[in-house]
This record gives structure tokens, sequence and C-alpha cells, in this order.
């Protein structure tokens, strides 16, 4: 299917004079020489689901039949970051998982590019709400405390080469750049505006994590209009917790899948997460002010010592 999607829309983009990308999400398990070939052909931006040392993957990754898949995956791996060595890592932290394992884990198999996130209160269950995710954000607001003094450390010492790399796994990354550059969020992501999820029926969900939930269906690649008007509004004029939240604009307002599986409505944010991104913004202020006032007198500083 990515085949044929892939020459569909490249014929199609040459015939309407526009440019598209491709973007793909992988547990990596199904990949070959041949798959890795086509992404490299297609310049098929890929990231990689896969949650770090063996003993976590294994518990959280597992087949069908109950056995881990971090010696399956790990040499599949290897090989596709040899070919694209830009491949995005994305791990999920459940319970009281130390983040910084699960980083170091991912970068010694040899990604540059980590994320980590906490699980979402949408996978938790096989029912939304059923039941609450098992999260400890501890380690995740201890990891952005300390990485707060990282930045301030290295950039103080106007190493470059450390930075480069450390932007690349850090949780306040975005959060610095948004200061930095006075950018302001409305919306917590696309879902329902600028993106869509289209299943294979043709119906079309707010994202790609809403497929298959009714609720949640504006609509079908076969009307001539998408029903998505109550999502046009920005969640920080009408949501409660986010008018009066000192992070919404560097929030937008949570993701709706997360808010609903967390606390049964797109509109209702869960205040554990709310929590992490608020200290995400009291620290990247924190250290864009500090760097301001004492070691770059102005913006485009910043940024240079950012890139
Ligand atoms: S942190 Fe929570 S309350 Fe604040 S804007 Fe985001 S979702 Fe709304």
């Amino acid at each position: 299917m990515m085949k044929a999607v892939t020459k569909y829309a490249k014929k199609r983009v040459r015939e309407v004079n526009k440019a598209v990308d491709f973007y793909t999400t992988t547990n990596a398990t199904l990949l070959d020489d041949e798959k890795i070939a086509f992404i490299k052909e297609h310049d098929i931006s890929t990231t990689v689901s896969f949650d770090g040392p063996r003993e976590i993957q294994d518990a959280q990754r597992s087949f069908a039949n109950g056995k881990g898949s971090y010696d399956v995956t790990v040499p599949k791996l290897k090989k596709l970051l040899e070919k694209c060595p830009g491949t995005l890592a994305h791990a999920v932290i459940t319970g009281h998982t130390d983040p910084r394992l699960v980083q170091n884990a991912l970068l010694e198999i040899g990604f540059m590019e980590v994320g980590v996130a906490p699980v979402s209160g949408s996978l938790s269950g096989n029912n939304l709400m059923e039941t609450k995710p098992d999260r400890d954000l501890g380690g995740l607001l201890k990891l952005m405390e300390q990485e707060a003094e990282t930045w301030i450390k290295h950039t103080k010492n106007k190493d470059s080469q450390f930075l480069k790399r450390f932007m690349l796994t850090s949780q306040l990354h975005h959060g610095l750049l948004s200061f930095a550059h006075n950018v302001k969020k409305r919306y917590p992501c696309g879902a329902g505006l600028r993106m869509v999820g289209v299943a294979c029926t043709g119906d079309v969900y707010l994202c790609h994590r809403f497929v298959g939930m009714d609720a949640y269906k504006p609509g079908s690649v076969f009307d001539s209009d998408l029903d998505r008007e109550k999502y046009h509004q920005s969640p920080l004029t009408f949501v409660e917790e986010c008018r009066k939240c000192s992070a919404r604009y560097s929030c937008g307002g949570g993701c709706k899948h997360d808010n609903l599986g967390s606390c049964g409505s797109v509109f209702k944010p869960s205040e554990d997460m709310c929590c992490l991104r608020r200290r995400q913004v009291e620290l990247s202020a924190y250290v864009v002010c500090l760097l301001k006032l004492k070691y770059v007198p102005d913006p485009d500083r910043v940024r240079i010592f950012l890139k």
C-alpha cells in the first residue's frame, strides 16, 4: 500500500505542480533491505516506536505470542540507521521508568534524535477511560530540571558541538525556541484542522489516532465538505483550565486523544500532563531569561547558540 500511495502521490503532485513530503511511523519489526531501500529512495521521514533497554522494550512491545521484540528489531534498526541516519526514535515512558535510561539505550543503538513521552491515557486499557494511565511524571520533571542546568552551562561555555547533539534529545528544546522567538501556539496540533486521519473506507477522522471512532468523524473523502466547525476555535479561548493557564501559549490545549483517554472529553486536559507542560514553560523561561540577562544580549544570539 505504501508503494502504491507513494507512486500515486508523486504522479499527482507533478500533474498539479505541487510538492509532497512523506512521513511514516513504524515499530520496525518487519523492516528488511527492500523496505529500507524504499524509505531511502523516496526520502520518507521515519519515526521508530521503540522503548529503550531490552527489558522495557520486551515488556512494552511484545509479539502476539508473548515474545519480546528487542532482539528481532535492533539489527534491523542498525541497518536502517546506516542508510537513514536521521531516523527519529520515539519512546513511551510508563510507570516509574527513568527517562534517562531510555534515552541512553536509544542513543547507544545509534539514534541521534530521541523523543520520550509519557504513556497516553488513550493507550491504556482496551476502552478509553476504562483504566487510568500508569504514568509517573516525576522522572520527566527531574530530567527537564537537569536539562535546564545543562543548557545554561554549555551555552555559557559556547559549546556549540555539544548543544547541537543535546538539542536532538532535549525536552526543553522547543520551549526554548518558542521563548527565544516569541512564538505563540493557539492549538495543540493540527488535528481536525490542517491534519486529518483517513481510513481505508474513505472516512475522515480528527487524526490517525481517532480512526474508527465515529463520534470524531467529521465526514468522508466523498463528502463535499467536512463538519469540523467546533474544532476551529482555539481551546485557549473556551476551555476554563486553559484560559488562565501560564503554559497556554506553549501548549495550545493538550492532545485531544490524550484528553479524551484521560478525562473523557477532547477539550478536558489531564492534570498531570498540564503540570508537566507548566514546568516545561517555567524552565524554558528560566533558561532564556538567565542567558538573555547575563550572557546573551539579544535573541539573535540565542538563536545562534541553539542552532
Ligand atoms: S497545560 Fe493544560 S491547562 Fe494549560 S493550556 Fe495546556 S492543556 Fe490547557
